[in-house]
């Protein structure tokens, strides 16, 4: 729907028709095959994958496109038109000789083409995407997707391996190629959305849950701060650590096992950052599955108290916010109509999302920049599909 202040999102046909007139005019001919995949927003369930606890994303309506046909031999061969990418846009590999290098966006291709579940062929291929890069709504996991889903159509393997196995292979990709060890979240939901559904991901068990979100008076808002703090680079291992020594504190596998009594009883342990951070993860892994009842029932309301206890608990116990996304949360909840905001994705910038009556969200964009000293982008998302093979 168009919204005042809202970023316009083009439908999927239209980057279909961009990529093929750029592979015509890269490779001199019209590709044969086409799919996508979907960048992703985390409606509740922040820093609990690697805790094996749940996470609840929805696949967004913004994706990368990959379309091309089959090449020379084993050659492989991939243009990319994104905007703010490392040079060159335009890469040639061998699938015999394949290992990640520069430029980095291409490691993300070839490390899905290196951990395909079958044999694939050489292929010409162009990228074109309407997911922002770097902005925590999952890029990154988006071509990887669109990858794979492009060489099961080129290859005709889309059948026999599972969806789950599909997405598995990508985020193998993403650590062994993109040098990141990230959680299964945004490989499975890319992979497995489905239009009108949130995904409950159980991050123990690796089964996931579609759970419906259809009601038509009610929007999700992504806004992006635009801004992306250059921390260390140590948070993220150091928060994994933290929650390594607090579950063996306590006595327990992983912070999935423990409850928020045998954190109270094992307190004098923990010295004070080790609790909160353990405090937030028990309490995001419990708000996280009654979220996801909550939004079965329609109960919105709840379902908003829940983000902002998420939020609070990711700023004051977990420490991953920073004044930008505060201030995005806070200027939201001011808004009539908004049942609930927080920062989505690992934290110190990126974006936030936020539960707003459909009627509202107009005046909610207007009034969040109108308390943002910065200029903030806004995309006002329905729960979408997951990966597709398309027709060119
Ligand atoms: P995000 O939250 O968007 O996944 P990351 O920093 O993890 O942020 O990944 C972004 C990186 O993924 C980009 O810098 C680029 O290397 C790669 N990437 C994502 N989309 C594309 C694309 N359409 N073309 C080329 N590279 C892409």
């Amino acid at each position: 729907m168009a919204v005042n202040g809202a970023t316009a999102i083009p439908p999927v046909s239209e980057l279909v028709t961009t990529a093929c007139k750029a592979f015509k005019d890269k490779y001199g001919r019209d590709p044969t095959t086409a799919a996508c995949g979907p960048g992703r927003v985390n409606l509740i369930g922040e820093h609990t994958d690697y805790n094996e606890g749940f996470v609840f994303p929805m696949a967004l309506p913004q994706v990368t496109v990959m379309v091309g046909s089959k090449g020379d031999g084993d050659l492989c061969r991939v243009l990319t038109t994104a905007e703010g990418v490392d040079e060159p846009k335009y890469v040639e590999f061998s699938i015999k000789d394949n290992k990640p290098g520069t430029p980095k966006w291409a490691n993300y291709v070839k490390g899905v083409v290196a951990n395909y579940v079958g044999t694939p062929s050489g292929f010409d291929a162009v990228v074109v995407s309407s997911v922002p890069l770097g902005g925590g709504v999952s890029s990154s996991a988006s071509i990887e997707v669109a990858t794979y889903t492009f060489l099961d159509a080129l290859n005709g393997g889309a059948d026999n391996v599972l969806k789950k196995d599909k997405a598995l292979a990508c985020q193998k990709a993403e650590h062994e190629y993109a040098g990141m060890p990230c959680g299964i979240m945004d490989q499975f939901i890319s992979m497995m959305g489905e239009d009108g559904h949130a995904l409950l991901i159980d991050c123990r068990s690796v089964e996931s849950t579609l759970v419906p979100m259809k009601d038509p008076n009610v929007v999700v808002l992504v806004t992006n701060s635009n801004v992306k703090h250059e921390l260390t680079g140590s948070e993220y291992p150091t928060r994994r650590k933290q929650c390594e020594t607090a579950a063996s504190l306590l006595g327990k596998r992983s912070l999935r096992e423990a409850t928020d009594k045998d954190l109270e009883d094992s307190k004098d342990k923990l010295d004070n950052v080790t609790y909160r951070r353990a405090r937030h993860v028990i309490g995001e892994i419990k708000r996280t599955e009654e979220a996801a009842n909550c939004l079965q029932n329609g109960d919105y309301v709840k379902f908003g108290k829940l983000m902002v206890a998420s939020h609070d608990a990711l700023r004051d116990d977990y420490e991953v916010s920073c004044p930008e996304l505060d201030r995005l949360v806070e200027a939201a909840m001011e808004v009539e109509g908004v049942y609930g905001s927080r920062m989505t994705g690992g934290g110190f910038g990126g974006c936030t999302v936020t539960l707003v009556k459909k009627d509202s969200v107009e005046k909610a964009i207007q009034h969040i920049q109108s308390r943002y000293d910065k200029k903030a982008s806004f995309y006002v998302c329905a729960p979408s599909a997951g990966a597709k093979i398309l027709s060119v």
